[in-house]
C-alpha cells in the first residue's frame, strides 16, 4: 500500500484508500508515518486485543509502539489480568495510566464514590483527562472503536482528526462488524477477556458494567439505564469539512 503522508489536502484520497485497506496495512502505514509519535490506548476489549495481535504480527516495529491502558482503579480483575496475557502471548507490555488525585479527593469530601453521584465527572477525571495527559507529545493515536457500536462512533473515519485531543486518530477496525471481530478472534486464537463468555458484551469499570441479554445492544450494559453509552473518550463535535 502506498500512501502519502496525511495532510488536509489529501484527506479525501486517504479516506478511500484506508476504507479498502486491511487493518494490518493501516497499522503498518501508521508506524511508517508517525514513528515514535504513534501511541495506542486499549481497554483490552476484543478489538484492542486484535490490534495488539496485528501489531505483534508486524514484528519488532509493531512491538515498539507505546500502548497504554487507562487504569481507573475500578477495572475487573479479569481485565487487569489481560496485561500479563498480552505480554506473554505477544511480547507487548501495556503500560498502566492512572488518574490524578482529583476524583479521590472529591470522594473523600463527599463520602460517596463519584461514579454514584456524577458518572460524567468520574469518567472525565479517571479516563478523559488521563488520556489527554498521555497523548501530549504524540502526533497520532490508535483506537479500536467500530462505527456500529454507538451513534457517536458512527461517522468516524479510519484516519481522522481528533478535535478533542488535537492529534490524528486512527481506527483501523472502524468498518468492521461485531461478527468480523469474533470471527478474527476465533480464527487467529486471539486472547480475550473471559468476562465476554459470561454475557458482558462491552467491559468497562465494574460499578458501571453489567452483562446484557440476548438481543440487547452491545453497549447497553455500560451505565445501564442511564442513557449513557460513552465515557467521553470518543464523543466529540466534528468540524472537518
Ligand atoms: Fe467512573 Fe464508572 Fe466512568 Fe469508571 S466507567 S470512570 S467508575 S463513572
Amino acid at each position: 500500500m502506498s500512501l502519502q503522508p496525511l495532510s488536509r489536502k489529501n484527506w479525501n484520497e486517504t479516506d478511500i484508500v484506508m476504507e479498502l485497506a486491511a487493518p494490518e496495512q493501516i497499522l503498518n502505514w501508521a508506524i511508517e508515518t508517525y514513528a515514535s509519535g504513534l501511541v495506542m490506548a486499549t481497554a483490552f476489549g476484543p478489538e484492542g486485543c486484535i490490534l495488539l495481535a496485528m501489531l505483534a504480527g508486524l514484528g519488532e516495529r509493531g512491538r515498539t509502539v507505546r500502548v497504554f491502558n487507562l487504569e481507573t482503579g475500578y477495572q475487573f480483575e479479569e481485565t487487569l489480568a489481560m496485561k500479563r496475557t498480552i505480554l506473554e502471548k505477544y511480547g507487548i507490555d501495556v503500560e498502566w495510566v492512572r488518574p490524578g488525585s482529583e476524583a479521590a479527593e472529591l470522594e473523600m469530601r463527599s463520602g460517596k464514590p463519584l461514579y454514584s453521584v456524577d458518572p460524567a465527572e468520574c469518567c472525565r477525571l479517571r479516563k478523559v483527562e488521563p488520556l489527554r495527559r498521555s497523548l501530549i507529545g504524540h502526533t497520532a493515536w490508535i483506537s479500536s472503536i467500530r462505527r456500529d457500536q454507538t451513534p457517536d462512533r458512527s461517522c468516524v473515519d479510519i484516519v481522522d482528526w481528533d478535535e478533542k485531543f488535537n492529534l490524528v486518530k486512527i481506527s483501523p477496525l472502524a468498518n468492521w462488524s461485531r461478527k468480523d471481530v469474533w470471527g478474527y478472534i476465533r480464527e487467529n486464537d486471539v486472547p480475550y477477556n473471559p468476562l465476554h463468555d459470561q454475557g458482558y458484551a462491552s467491559i468497562g469499570c465494574y460499578p458501571c458494567t453489567i452483562p446484557i441479554r440476548i438481543g440487547e445492544s452491545e453497549r447497553s450494559g455500560r451505565w445501564a439505564g442511564t442513557g449513557r453509552t460513552e465515557c467521553g473518550l470518543h464523543s466529540q463535535e466534528r468540524t472537518r469539512e
